[in-house]
């Protein structure tokens, strides 16, 4: 039986069109307008398309946009003035930095650097610390645009074996650390785990972020499982697919994500969520 879609495109334009109403709101009773600092640092093709795309679902949720485009040579003292800036700015409760940065800027210091109040990406080690507590103030924003995708299904988290194949900070950890903390038994596997292909046919809950073409395949899905494909890879005709080989593993699986339109609507979507929900904290207004 094929599987059903998990359609993060449809998921994210109705948080989106949730987002506006609470944007228009919150403008009309405090004066206040989410706002967030956009900053891309070079001439990433792949860079300045993710930018443009937050840029566009930012005016049009009504979050205002400052946008910071700077050369390929900037420095990390440059930088880090920038981030001094924005954190000051009462006009920003969000900061975006594009990564990857150039090599000669330590992205550590950057996001480091970075206000933990107006950490959009969730990405500072104060906010890491309080997601591992589970008390998390902005959650990343891919991490959370899964879990609200696995929760869209209907199927419950708690009390399943979940399997999260990749550990990067900014995705796999931070996913396990979610569905951990939804009751989830959860398995982080990685490049030495052994016998990934057993691992992953244990998994009730799928999730894959690696970066690697079609590398799981139908036969380490298990049956009736959820899977949520992050990754995105681009192939040499410009397509682009995800980690996980869509048609075998949707014969096998209740419910899957596709590439593209599955999670990265949903990691934008959940970008401007971060950003109003930092702005109503601005504002002394509860969610
Ligand atoms: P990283 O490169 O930071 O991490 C990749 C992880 O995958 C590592 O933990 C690595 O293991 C693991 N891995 C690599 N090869 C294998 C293998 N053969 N078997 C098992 N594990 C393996 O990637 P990210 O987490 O940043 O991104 C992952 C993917 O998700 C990428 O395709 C990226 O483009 C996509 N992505 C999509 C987003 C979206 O919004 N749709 C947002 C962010 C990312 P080890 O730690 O041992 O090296």
């Amino acid at each position: 039986m094929a599987a059903r879609l998990i359609d993060g495109k449809a998921l994210a334009q109705g948080i989106r069109d949730r987002i506006a109403k609470d944007v228009a709101e919150l403008h009309a009773r405090t004066g206040i307008r989410p706002g967030l600092a956009a900053i891309l640092v070079g001439d990433d093709p792949a860079s300045k398309l993710y930018v443009k795309n937050k840029q566009k679902a930012c005016d049009a949720s009504g979050i205002y946009v400052d946008e910071h485009k700077l050369s390929a040579t900037t420095t990390q003292a440059e930088l880090l003035a920038l981030i001094e800036k924005v954190n000051k700015d009462p006009k920003v409760h969000g900061i975006l930095v594009q990564l990857p940065l150039p090599k000669q800027i330590d992205s550590k210091v950057i996001l480091d650097a970075v206000s933990p109040l107006k950490d959009a990406d969730g990405f500072h080690p104060y906010n890491m610390g309080r997601l591992v507590e589970g008390m998390a103030m902005f959650t990343p924003c891919t991490p959370k645009g899964v879990i609200k995708m696995i929760e869209s299904t209907g199927v419950a988290i708690e009390g399943k074996r979940a399997v999260v194949v990749g550990r990067s900070n900014i995705v796999g950890k931070p996913t396990a650390l979610l569905l951990m903390h939804r009751n989830a038994t959860v398995t982080v596997c990685h490049s030495k785990t052994r016998d990934l292909p057993a691992v992953c046919r244990e998994a009730e809950i799928l999730v894959v972020a690696i970066g690697k073409a079609k590398f799981v395949t139908g036969d380490m899905v298990r049956e009736g499982a959820v899977v949520v494909d992050v990754g995105v890879n681009r192939l040499e005709d410009g397509t682009f697919v995800g980690d996980v080989d869509f048609g075998p593993a949707s014969q096998r699986a209740a419910w899957i994500s596709p590439v593209p339109g599955g999670v990265g609507p949903m990691t934008i979507a959940m970008l401007l969520d971060n950003t109003l929900e930092s702005a109503k904290r601005f504002a002394g207004v509860a969610s």
